[in-house]
């Protein structure tokens, strides 16, 4: 099911209402941007890779075990994962079980960034992040992007265990997104259960505009045996955001005994019974027009306690909440239109 497809809720208004509003567009703001607080890793010693693949290192255990896949830099912009993976890679990960493998997925992008610009350089040519669907995989379809991901595709297709790892533009909370499966719903609960802050656990079907990684029917399909999540980290260039990647990706390796780096801990996580705040998306809202503004400024997963709140404006729309206690998951306050402006989702607890 899309992101965009309308899921049932007693007392549900619509979302988009055609009407003559009193409400006031926020004044565009300014993009946020900053100095990285922290130096970019140089990746100078990892791209070639240990394995015949650029960008790709493998371990083997040599005992048997789940191939547990972490990976960074999807976009080029976005260096939090970049830090995590330049940092295990510096100690050498010795896995107990299985195996393990750490991809720099674009780093033709990365190589383009520049501190001095931190939101430039997402992509070289299109958004490897809306490629992944087998039908345009086995396409002609071509550019820069779409050979890299041909090129690590045979990793991906013999992942267990998957983490793809993300920093956001607009300042928000640390937050797991997963393509909706109860088997990836549990893996990422059982991970934010093991991190500080705990980020939130967002069901999210996707976007209208192309499919993610952790979209990919490998991890998606109903039935399936493989998991993957997205870990949205932090602000781009926050240290926070950095150590939040770290933390997550010892953790998660630590989980499949992947590397003997803070099992422990994870099994004693494991062990306590928590409870885990996630998300469901129900609506993707999407700018119709250049002048979709939002009434006023909002945090990633606010939430809107009255059904009916105007949130934004989108040309001759209101886009309002269409339940109570609606979130607003990572609005875009400079949204392009025919982008994703904000994500509508139902807040709930997961006990586990
Ligand atoms: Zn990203």
């Amino acid at each position: 099911m899309s992101c965009a497809s309308k899921r049932r809720h007693a007392g549900r208004r619509r979302v988009r209402v055609r009407t003559v509003s009193d409400a006031l567009p926020l004044p565009l703001p300014a993009p946020p941007a900053a100095p990285p607080q922290y130096p970019p890793p140089d990746l100078t010693p990892w791209l070639a890779g240990n394995c015949g693949l650029r960008g790709v290192h493998h371990f083997e255990s040599g005992q048997p075990g789940p191939h547990t896949v972490v990976t960074a830099l999807m976009h080029g912009n976005e260096p939090s994962g970049a830090y995590a993976l330049n940092t295990l890679l510096k100690k050498g990960p010795q896995p107990r079980q299985g195996r393990l493998s750490l991809i720099f997925l674009n780093p033709d992008a990365y190589a383009r960034y520049n501190p001095a610009h931190p939101t430039r350089a997402r992509y070289v040519e299109e958004d490897m992040n809306r490629l992944w669907r087998p039908e345009l995989i086995h396409s002609h379809h071509d550019s820069l992007e779409m050979r890299r991901l041909r090129e690590v595709l045979p990793v991906i297709e013999t992942a267990d265990l998957l983490l793809d790892l993300h920093s956001m533009l607009w300042p928000g909370p640390p937050l797991f997104l997963h393509s909706g499966q109860e088997r990836n719903h549990s893996m990422a609960c059982h991970l934010a259960n093991t991190l500080t802050p705990s980020p939130l656990v967002i069901r999210d079907d996707g976007h209208q505009d192309g499919s993610r990684l952790i979209d990919y029917e490998r991890f998606s399909t109903q039935g399936g045996q493989a998991r993957a999540c997205l870990l949205e980290t932090g602000q781009h260039w926050s240290q926070s955001a950095a150590q939040m990647a770290l933390l997550a990706v010892r953790q998660f390796t630590g989980l499949t005994d992947a590397t003997s780096t803070n099992t422990q801990d994870m099994k004693n996580a494991l062990s306590k019974k928590t409870v885990v705040k996630t998300a469901t998306v129900t609506d993707c809202v999407q700018a119709h027009t250049a002048a979709f503004a939002f009434v006023r400024p909002y945090d990633s997963a606010e939430i809107i306690p009255s059904a009916g709140t105007v949130i934004a404006l989108d040309g001759p729309d209101e886009i309002r909440t269409p339940y109570d206690n609606c979130m607003l998951v990572m609005p875009n306050f400079r949204v392009r239109r025919g982008h994703t402006a904000v994500r509508l989702a139902q807040p709930a607890e997961q006990t586990l």
